[in-house]
């Protein structure tokens, strides 16, 4: 099994699909491409859904992960 399933997901712009942001001190960003201006917490709020479908992802592959490894140690047994 794999020690490491991080993984880095990129925040998208909800206007314009752009994942690089202009970050300063404030609660805000700046979206490079298009120049939109949000909060912190709209960004987040904007990509609840891409992380739900990044842990769904990351479900199924655990769950592959320890059927492999199951396999192989009954594979032993015999
Ligand atoms: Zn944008």
């Amino acid at each position: 099994m794999k020690d490491n399933y991080d993984r880095s997901i990129s925040l998208q712009c909800p206007t314009c699909g752009g994942t690089d942001f202009e970050q300063n001190d404030t609660e805000q960003v700046k979206c490079y491409r298009c120049e939109r201006v949000l909060t912190k917490a709209e960004l987040r709020e904007a990509n609840n859904g891409l992380v739900e479908a990044e842990v769904e992802d990351l479900k199924a592959e655990l769950l592959k992960d320890v059927r492999d490894d199951f396999k192989k140690m009954f594979s032993k047994w015999k």
